[in-house]
């Protein structure tokens, strides 16, 4: 398995640049600040910072912005032993993936309390437990095949130095605080927080930089053998450019072909289930049709015959004709009675007026 470690700071793109690699080379990716967020959230909730607010929507804006009256005195209060627990709990429950996929993760509130829970060795052993899993049997990308996969990608803090110090490729990105704290701004922005100032996007980068930085077990820094990318001053087509030669260089041409050729495949697949779909649809959409015929009675119903307006018209015709012939007889009887009687049979005719021999 090819391992591509992404370490960095904060808003520093490195989430960006996973994204981008993994689609690229179709290496499954992970998250692992999201994992870290997960349990963080998880802590808040267990001892009530969090809890019942999610469904509410005034609420949860107040968690995506912190406690908008300071924080509560006893927020960072909860013991080591505490988390420890709480989030020994969380890992054997099997939540944790499922936690990490949720919105709440990167309020404000997470991002604040995250290093707390993750400057924890105990914490940091389940979580490294659950990153070797992944290197080992990662989840496929949509469509992807398991036994396709031939890499995969893991991001965070400590995977070039820690978790996989022997990884084939390792970047370490970051970007000056001020351009970070631009970016993240404009992502509150953009998500329609309208309340989270730029100075505090900017003091609480500072403060997990720090927190990051110094903590003693795994602190943020890059690997001897990192290649150090910042990110300041370039746009995102920048970004990629750079981050793709790097890839062609040091993973090497096969595992483009070989991403080429999974791509294909997978659009060849997607191509087969939409035209079996179409013409599943189609066959419904017949049997919709047939459907009033099928529910038509069966024997004598069903030898019935459609009505021939010909004919009728031809029967209406010859009984109009033989109507007209009727009166016309009547009207030769009654005058021969006339006849009878004013000329005392001297000629008898037949019943339909013929003279008779
Ligand atoms: O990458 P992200 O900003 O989502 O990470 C959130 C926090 O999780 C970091 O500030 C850090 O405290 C912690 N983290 C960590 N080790 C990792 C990934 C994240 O300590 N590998």
């Amino acid at each position: 398995m090819i391992i591509i470690a992404i370490d960095g700071t904060s808003a520093s793109g490195k989430g960006f640049i996973s994204t981008t690699l993994s689609s690229a080379l179709m290496f499954p990716s992970l998250d692992t600040g999201a994992l870290y967020r997960a349990c963080a959230l998880k802590v808040l909730e267990s001892f009530n910072f969090a809890e019942g607010l999610r469904d509410n929507n005034e609420t949860f804006k107040e968690i995506e912005n912190g406690f908008p009256d300071g924080y509560p005195d006893n927020f960072f209060d909860i013991t080591e032993e505490d988390i420890i627990l709480c989030v020994k709990q969380f890992y054997y429950s099997g939540e944790v993936f499922k936690y990490s996929t949720k919105k709440l993760i990167r309020s404000e509130m997470v991002s604040r309390f995250v290093p707390v829970v993750a400057k924890i060795p105990e914490v940091r052993e389940f979580m490294k437990e659950y990153q070797f899993k992944f290197a080992i049997e990662p989840e496929p990308l949509p469509g992807q095949k398991k036994e396709n996969i031939i890499g995969a990608i893991i991001e965070g803090r400590d995977i070039g130095t820690v978790i996989y110090p022997n990884a084939d490729l390792k970047l370490f990105i970051t970007a000056s605080l001020e351009a970070r704290a631009k970016r993240r701004f404009l992502d509150y922005q953009n998500s329609g927080d309208e309340t989270t100032t730029y100075e505090e996007v900017y003091e609480s980068l500072k403060a997990r930089d720090e927190a990051d930085k110094n903590r003693a077990v795994s602190p943020l820094k890059p690997a001897d053998d990192a290649i150090i990318i910042d990110t300041s001053d370039m746009d995102k087509n920048q970004v990629i450019d750079f981050i793709m030669k790097i890839a062609h260089e040091r993973i090497g041409e096969h595992v483009f072909e070989n991403a080429e050729k999974q791509k294909q495949q997978i659009a060849m697949e997607a191509e087969k289930a939409a035209n079996q779909l179409t013409e599943e649809q189609e066959d419904n959409e017949v049997e919709e049709e047939e459907r009033p015929l099928k529910m038509q009675p069966k024997g004598p119903v069903a030898e019935y015959k459609p009505i021939d307006l010909d004919s009728i018209q031809k029967a209406q015709s010859s009984l109009d004709e033989a109507l007209m012939m009727t009166s016309e007889i009547e009207n030769i009887m009654s005058s021969t009675e006339n006849n009878n009687s004013e000329e005392d049979d001297e000629e008898e005719y037949d019943n339909i007026g013929n003279l008779k021999e």
